[in-house]
Formats: C-alpha cells, structure tokens, sequence
C-alpha cells in the first residue's frame, strides 16, 4: 500500500514527487507512455525562473527527477491501464501491476491534437510528426509545413529552420495566436512563409509511404492547392490525458479534469496537476507549482486521517 501515486512524470509530477518524498511518504511515479512530458520534447526554456541563460527541456527534466530520487521518490516504467477510484485505497493498474494508493496524485499531462484524416494517421512516422525537437534532424535542407497558428506550431516552425531549408506555417486564419515575441520572430526570419486561411485536407502520399506535399484548402474561397513538402509537422494544441478517469472523475467538456480548493477533484484524496487540468497557463513553471500544491494537499489529506 502506498502513501501516494503520482501518474505522470512531467514537470508537475515531478514537483509533486519532490514535495511528496521530502515529507516522507515515499511517493511512487508511473512515468506513463510520454515519460517526463512535454518538456522532454522541446529544447531551450528561456522563462523557468533560476536559469537566466535558458536550460534544455530535458535536461530540466532529469534534474528534477534526480531531486526526487535523493529524497526517496521511486519510479515505474510504463503506463496505467485503469483505476479504480470508486473505494479506498484506490487501485491502479499499471504493467500488469495492481497498485493500492491512500491517495493520487493526478499529472498524466496533455498530448499533441493531430488534424483527424486519415491520410495522417497513416503517415504518422514517416514524413508526419508533432515533434520539431525529436524529427527535425531528418529534414536538413528539405521542406516542411508546420500546422497551427499558436505558440506550439511558432515554436516548431522556428525550430525547423535549424535545418529545413524553408518552412511553411499553415493558418487557418489570416492572424497568429501566438505571443508578440514568437510572431516577431517568425516574421524576421526569412526561411519561414505564410499560407495563410488554409486548412490540410489531404496529407499525400500514403501509397509511396512518405509525405511529398499536402492538399490545402482556402477557408475563405474554397480554392484548392498542393504545397509540396518532405515533412508535415502539427502545432494545433493539446488535448489531455484523462480517459482512463471518464465517469470517475469530474472534467469540462474538452476532457480537462476539474479541480477546486487548490488540487482536489471530486474525489477525496485525489488530486490533479499539471496540464491534465489547466488548459489555461500550459507552463513549465506553473504545472511546477501545481505539482507542490497536489502534494501538499495529499500529505495534509493524509495527516487529517490519521
Ligand atoms: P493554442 O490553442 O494556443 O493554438 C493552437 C493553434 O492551432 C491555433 O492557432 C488554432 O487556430 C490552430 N488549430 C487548432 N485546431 C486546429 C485544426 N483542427 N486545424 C487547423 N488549425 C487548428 O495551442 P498551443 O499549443 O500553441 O499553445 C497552448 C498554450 O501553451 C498557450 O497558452 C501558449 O502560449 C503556451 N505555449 C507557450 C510556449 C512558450 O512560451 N514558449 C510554447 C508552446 C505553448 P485558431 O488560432 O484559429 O484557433
């Protein structure tokens, strides 16, 4: 039986496993399918506070877990398959491992959107990707698309010019989401075009097994188009990861869990943290700081019921 379980092994996972293991309740991680989150998949964090010259996602990280480690935190590999949150303890089952928690701590994150065709699903890994930093490398001096007009996809797009020789951000607007400092950067940089009121219809071509273009289509003319390109990368958002607590927990209509008085869900002795229930913020440093109120909230939910 433990104390507490933290599903995910993001930056608020990982906050919450230091919090947790430094009041001695040995909490154990279930590290989950995209093992330390988002972070993980990018690569200089210019705004964590404490690293005035930036610090690789990664390496931010594995120092955080190596901190939770120190004070006695304990890692599993692996996903959770179902919980059981409906008696106490509360049970979890994870790498065939069944797993009894006095309470949870729920940071399972949130996961790339892709655009929903068919086309993609099947080029999903080869020429289509929602990850600049992990598939970039593959696409110096080639050309590439970027979906999504917010941070994400600016991000992205930024990233690829590193080694694509032109990238293009398609929007479905005529304006970017993004932040004023991204926008600019965007714009100054002169590999990086517009296709702008344009949506993916088709991601070509599924029988040669590689992306060599995709079809657009104009939203306001309905004019169609094919922009040739090697890789086809998503920045449209996120969507969180909480299926697994459909009809245990409560969530908002796009699937965010809902937390009240800081951490706590509906259910007494679990809580959540992280993007898994802030579509609002989305930051490292503010999964961080929901991850140590989620632990705080556990230890002080433990105490109570001694
Ligand atoms: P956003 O929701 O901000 O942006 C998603 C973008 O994708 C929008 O431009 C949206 O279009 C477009 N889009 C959504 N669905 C579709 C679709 N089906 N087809 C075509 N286009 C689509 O998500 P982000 O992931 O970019 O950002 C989320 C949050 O995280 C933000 O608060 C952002 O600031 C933050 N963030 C910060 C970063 C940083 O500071 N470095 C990096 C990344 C994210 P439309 O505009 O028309 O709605």
């Amino acid at each position: 039986m433990r104390d507490v379980v933290i599903i995910g092994s993001g930056c608020a996972g990982l906050t919450a496993a230091i919090y947790a293991a430094r009041a001695n309740l040995k909490p154990l991680v279930i590290r989950g399918l995209e093992a330390g989150g988002q972070l993980t998949l990018t690569t200089l964090v210019e705004n964590f506070p404490g690293f005035p010259k930036g610090v690789q996602g990664p390496e931010l990280i594995e120092l955080m877990q190596s901190q939770a480690a120190t004070f006695g935190a304990e890692f599993m590999d692996g996903h959770v398959t179902r919980v059981d949150l409906s008696r106490r303890p509360f049970v979890i089952e994870a790498e065939r491992e069944t797993i009894e928690a006095r309470t949870l701590i729920i940071a399972s994150g949130a996961s790339a959107k892709m655009l929903g065709l068919e086309s993609e699903r099947k080029l999903l890994g080869h020429g289509v990707s929602s990850c600049a930093t992990c598939d970039g490398y593959f696409y110096r001096g080639k050309e590439v698309v970027v979906v999504g007009g917010g941070d994400t996809a600016a991000e992205e797009a930024l990233f690829l010019t590193r080694y694509a020789d032109q990238v293009a951000i398609i929007h479905r607007r005529d304006q970017l989401r993004a932040s004023k400092i991204m926008q600019e950067r965007l714009f100054r940089n002169p590999k990086i075009k517009f296709l702008w009121d344009a949506v993916v219809t088709e991601v070509q071509d599924v029988e040669r097994g590689e992306v060599t273009g995709v079809k657009l289509k104009n939203t306001k003319t309905g004019d169609e188009a094919i922009q040739s390109c090697h890789g086809l990368f998503l920045g449209i958002g996120h969507s969180p990861n909480t299926s697994l607590f459909r009809g245990q927990l409560e969530m908002n209509e796009v699937g965010y869990l809902i937390t009240h008085e800081g951490s706590k869900t509906n259910v007494p002795g679990v809580f959540a943290a992280g993007d898994v229930q802030d579509h609002i913020y989305r930051q490292a440093i503010t999964a961080a700081g929901s991850g140590c109120m989620a632990a705080i909230d556990a230890e002080r939910f433990l105490e109570a019921e001694h």
